[in-house]
């Protein structure tokens, strides 16, 4: 995937970002040490970040929005990214 994919007419929307993911980002790392099963690859990392993220209905802003700064993990998130670590602690997509 290359940047320029995100750029039009010179305007990069790599600013609007989905307001979960800074809440799924903060939850994760709340989180992991509470999991001391979890190794902590960066497959695995990447894989309880794209799985919670999936399960979460998107929510886009851009960046500089006072929006985006109010966006606070809530029980959903958590409920979310715990069973996350489960499904990667027990099925990781690696030997
Ligand atoms: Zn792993």
């Amino acid at each position: 995937m290359k940047t320029n994919d995100y750029v039009i007419n010179g305007v990069s929307l790599e600013n609007v970002r989905n307001g979960y993911e800074f809440s799924v980002i903060d939850m994760m790392k709340k989180l992991i040490p509470e999991y001391s099963e979890f190794d902590n690859c960066p497959i695995c990392i990447e894989d309880v970040y794209a799985l919670s993220l999936s399960r979460i209905p998107s929510t886009y802003f851009r960046t500089n929005s006072t929006f985006f700064n109010n966006f606070e993990p809530n029980e959903t998130v958590e409920e979310i990214v715990r069973y996350a670590f489960f499904q990667v602690i027990n099925q990781p997509k690696h030997p």
